[in-house]
């Protein structure tokens, strides 16, 4: 038996052997890019030194990243495929290369003091080639070299060409999944190497295609390394990187799964604390029919996400659009596959199984540990709307198909504003209402949702424009002591919060800052008075605001408050208030706080679900 704590801790400690530094797990929500709602590999937060920027830790890097796959959520239930998985990575930058890369995803796999894979059950594949580039030769030759140090014969079956029981072919060339290529119309690109662990060897020598082995869960994929070796051009060409890189991911519980023995990522020490809370609130047994096996894997799976998406470091809470919506998305899935349980709970049940997550991951990520109450406070009030709609939802649902006529030759389709009102009304998101119009054997008209779904974003966004710009529009004198004022409210509604405050946003006009933080209750009157007085104290003792640029690395040693992670690389600048506040911060600031005058909290309202708004003023 190998536990998620001994993998991590193993993956970790081989590639510092092999001079590679740690790195933390980035957040969750991705920094700086608009594409893409949530971290899906560990890469992602490295792009900009996969395209070149030096990186403070060095050229050689490894971390377990958190990852969130909103598009796998319809693969969840099956034996692979998660919202939320950790990855385990290692990264070369211009460093070494393809040879060095493979031998030490080979030891890593087989070596005793690591994971002691028997090196018959792996199988990798290799990309094939196509008219932009040539076969991966160079892997090919790397892999047979690592085989040969067990004997092993490794040969190359050729592309589409049936196994047939011959246990030479090891290594299987294939076209496009092992292509990695940019994700615009340029960029970094090259092929990758995957590695596939056989789950059932007792059932004999494999026989049918690959893909057709893969498809049949005998063997599944637990490690890529990505080379990525050109660079796509505009006219389509590829020409070679000056520094080439290596990219790599593990997926952890799929490869605590086949340690253990199973080929089910659902059937290992990860999810079975959260089945048998499951299984205590629900009185039914995992396993017991397939549709109850599949309800209790998609909570578990949807909940776990759940956890870690509102307990990031940059937490999110359930909300209409983008991230937010996900993580409604998720929330509601899980609501709704309980309601199949029968999980009968008054008070809520999903915070049952957050717990458990809290419990099990808190360790190793204390921010979720950190965010306990937040995260419980969050899913309790997002539970409880959910569940009031739901029942007028269902029956709203119900009395629209009931007017509905079968066109001939055609299903019942739910017309696209039916299923806005859903949405807009009850909070179904699009999903929950296709699901349960397929259980009742109906279909929704898509495109018609998503023509209201624009039709009213269009409009919120007018509503909201100018709202969050972020940074500040003039340097005034005035909105820099506003600036100021900002970095000693937080700190101290951290002293009289909690520390579970952080800051969600902030406006600066150069009369009043507006400022909203996580926090889920309203403030009281002595709150309230409490943070001015902490606020007005700081001003008093005059302390000079000091602005320093450090390492990432120096700022967290020195306790400062900021996003941390996936900015390494940068030199930042950390701003001092004597012992009160320390933060990154672009700045500009006041000289000194006692410029800052009088500070007054002029409203305290809600700004969104778990995030409070302050309005204040200097006078
Ligand atoms: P698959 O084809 O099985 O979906 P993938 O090719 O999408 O996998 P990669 O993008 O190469 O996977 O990700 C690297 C590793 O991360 C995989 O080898 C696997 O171990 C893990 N992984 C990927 N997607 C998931 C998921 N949805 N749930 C759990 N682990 C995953
Ligand atoms: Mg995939």
């Amino acid at each position: 038996m190998i536990a998620a704590n001994e993998l991590r801790t193993k993956y970790l400690e081989f590639f510092k052997s092999k001079g590679h530094a740690i790195i933390p797990s980035a957040s969750l929500i991705p920094e700086n890019d608009p594409t893409v709602l949530f971290n899906t590999a560990g890469m992602q937060s490295l792009v900009p030194y996969l395209m070149g920027e030096s990186h403070p830790a060095g050229v050689r890097l490894t971390d377990v990243q958190k990852c969130v796959r909103t598009g796998d959520i319809d693969d969840v239930g099956d034996n692979r495929h998660l919202t939320f998985f950790e990855m385990l990575g290692n990264w070369s930058l211009g460093d070494y290369f393809k040879k060095e890369a493979i031998e030490w995803s080979f030891e890593f796999l087989t070596g005793q003091d690591w994971l002691g894979i028997d090196p018959t059950r792996l199988y990798v594949t290799v990309f094939l080639g196509n008219e932009n580039s040539t076969k991966d030769e160079e892997s090919i030759k790397c892999w047979q070299e690592q085989f040969a140090k067990f004997n092993i014969k490794a040969e190359v079956c050729p592309y589409g060409e049936k196994i047939n029981g011959n246990k030479d072919y090891r290594i299987f060339p294939l076209p496009e999944d092992n292509w990695w290529g940019p994700a615009g119309e340029t960029g970094p690109c090259g092929p990758c190497t995957e590695m596939f662990y056989d789950v059932a060897p007792e059932k004999g020598a494999l026989v049918g295609t690959f893909d057709e082995e893969v498809n049949a869960f005998r063997v599944m994929e637990i490690w890529n390394d990505v080379f990525m070796e050109f660079n796509k051009q505009t006219d389509k060409t590829f020409i070679p990187l000056a520094k080439k890189n290596v990219d790599t991911g593990m997926g952890l519980e799929r490869t605590i799964a086949v340690l253990n023995g199973t080929n089910n990522v659902f059937e290992t020490e990860i999810f079975a604390p959260l089945f048998k809370k499951l299984e205590e609130l629900s009185g039914k047994k995992y396993g017991e029919s397939k549709e109850i096996t599949r309800a209790m894997r998609i909570i578990a799976d949807h909940l776990r996400a759940t956890t870690f998406i509102i307990g990031d470091q940059k937490g999110i809470t359930p909300s209409n659009v983008g991230a937010g919506y996900v993580l409604r998305r998720l929330m509601r899935r899980a609501i709704v596959q309980g309601n199949k349980l029968d999980i009968k709970n008054e008070n809520g049940w999903t915070k049952e199984i957050i717990e458990v997550v809290i419990n099990a991951y808190g360790e190793v990520y204390p921010e979720i540990k950190n965010s306990h109450d937040f995260i419980i406070k969050m899913v309790e009030e997002e539970e409880e709307k959910f569940a009031k709609t739901l029942e007028n939802g269902l029956k709203e649902f119900t009395r629209h198909c009931e007017g509905l006529v079968c066109k001939e030759g055609e299903g019942v389709v739910i017309p696209g504003e039916i299923a806005f009102k859903l949405f807009a009304t009850y909070g179904f998101p699009i999903e929950l209402t296709k699901e349960i119009a397929k259980e009742r054997g109906l279909e929704i008209d898509e495109p018609g949702f998503e023509e209201e779904f624009k039709k009213h974003q269009d409009l919120s966004r007018t509503a909201s424009a100018g709202m969050f710009k972020g940074g500040l529009a003039d340097f005034g004198e005035e909105t820099k002591k506003l600036h100021s004022a900002a970095h000693l409210l937080v700190a101290a509604l951290r002293k009289v919060l909690g520390e579970h405050v952080s800051q969600k946003g902030s406006n600066i006009t150069a009369e009043r800052l507006r400022f909203d933080f996580s926090h889920t209750e309203k403030m009281t009157a002595e709150q309230i008075a409490e943070t001015e007085k902490l606020v007005n104290e700081a001003i008093a003792k005059d302390f000079p605001i000091i602005c320093e640029e450090k390492s990432l690395d120096e700022a967290k040693a020195e306790g400062a408050m900021g996003v941390f992670n996936s900015k390494y690389g940068e030199k930042v600048k950390v701003y001092t208030m004597g012992d009160v506040s320390k933060e990154i911060c672009g700045g500009p600031h006041a000289s000194h706080t006692g410029e800052l005058g009088h500070f007054k909290i002029t409203k305290e309202e809600s700004s969104s679900s778990g995030v409070r708004r302050i309005k204040a003023i200097l006078e």
